[in-house]
């Protein structure tokens, strides 16, 4: 028994000394091999949050993989225009890209799912069902058949409703309108009666100035404020009933992600999650102080949207939802997955955030 001990030890101990050799030799080969990725974005070059938060990513993985993975950021037309963003990284033009779900509806049906629902969840409840009730592995589905794997790369908060040069005071104010507005809203501007335009950010200022557009969304003060769209617009107007907490998203190229290590992989991980929270932070602070400036300084007429108006809204949301659902058996799942995180998510923050607000807002 004392022999056979022995030998069972000595092939164990070999076996393993191989593994671990060999093991080593990878790693340090690993180690060794440096990478020069490409991230491509829709957003202007260094723009506040939206174009930043890449910047901030690149930087964080060099850091953290002590310059073994170098990211070059590409800001839009800098290496393909905004819109190519989805079909350069899938064709590994690039290896990486940073935009929003929606933009890619006409090609991946159910996208903007992942960037905003009208009426749907906000940034904490997108980030909770995203990590934490299924999303993200629904998400994945959706992207696979094009190369991709998607990370969320940020999130910018409840949006205002737009920027307008009529009062909204009932539906016919809507009818007729042509609007920048991307996604799910878009489609419930349609249907209200307006026309609805996906403009790239950094021509919406001049389509207003022009009357190609006659109203806009754009994102909220501090994005709004930058490209000063306070400057051919009257009225403000929140909420932002269609886009409640826009998820900005990082897609890396599935080849390109597999041909890396474990620990490069992980690092991409970390650093996604990093800078989804960072540009949320960062938004919060900076709209505080974008409102204060675009009101005070800029005699910007805030507008909340009238109840009814809202009430419409949230049926013509309901409808554009149910609609995009039907038509695949993922997109049936996502919207299913969604619904029932919601009810969830609403129920609790009845008794939770909405409780607390209404508490500390109350007036003695
Ligand atoms: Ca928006």
């Amino acid at each position: 028994m004392r022999l056979l001990g022995i030998i069972l030890c000595g092939l164990f101990f070999t076996g393993c000394g191989s593994e671990v050799s060999k093991t080593v030799v990878s790693d340090e080969n690993a180690a060794e091999q440096k990478y020069h990725w490409k991230l491509v974005t829709t957003w202007p070059k260094n723009y506040p949050g939206l174009g930043t938060a890449p910047e901030t990513f690149a930087r964080l993985v060099e850091r953290m993989s002590a310059g073994r993975l170098n990211i070059k950021v590409f800001g839009a037309g800098q290496l393909v225009p905004a819109m190519e963003v989805f079909d350069a990284v899938s064709q590994g033009t690039a290896q990486m890209g940073h935009g929003a779900a929606y933009y890619w509806a006409g090609k991946a049906r159910g996208a903007a799912f992942f960037a905003a629902v009208p009426f749907g969840l906000n940034a904490q409840e997108m980030n909770s069902w995203l990590h934490h009730g299924g999303g993200l592995e629904l998400w994945r589905e959706l992207y696979a058949p094009f190369n991709l794997i998607p990370f969320a790369g940020g999130n910018t908060g409840v949006q205002m409703a737009g920027w307008f040069n009529r009062e909204i005071n009932t539906m016919d104010d809507l009818a007729g309108l042509k609007m920048r507005i991307p996604g799910l809203g878009g489609d419930v501007i349609t249907r209200a009666g307006g026309t609805s335009w996906n403009i790239t950010g950094s021509d919406i200022y001049t389509a207003m100035q022009t009357g190609v557009i006659d109203a806009t969304e754009w994102v909220g003060p501090y994005n709004d404020l930058a490209f000063g769209l306070h400057q051919v617009a009257k009225y403000y107007y929140y909420p932002g009933w269609h886009e409640p907490g826009v998820m900005a998203e990082l897609t890396v190229n599935a080849q390109a992600y597999v041909s890396l290590p474990p620990d490069l992989q992980a690092i991409i991980e970390v650093a996604a999650r990093a800078v989804n929270q960072d540009m949320l932070d960062e938004y919060t602070a900076k709209n505080n102080r974008a409102l204060v400036e675009l009101v005070e300084t800029h005699g910007v007429e805030l507008r909340r949207l009238p109840d009814p108006v809202l009430a419409e809204l949230r049926r013509l949301s309901a409808q554009v939802v149910t609609s995009l659902a039907a038509e695949t058996e993922l997109t049936r799942r996502i919207a299913a997955s969604i619904d029932t995180f919601k009810a969830q998510a609403m129920a609790y923050h009845v008794i939770s955030e909405e409780a607390y607000n209404d508490a500390r807002s109350a007036v003695d």
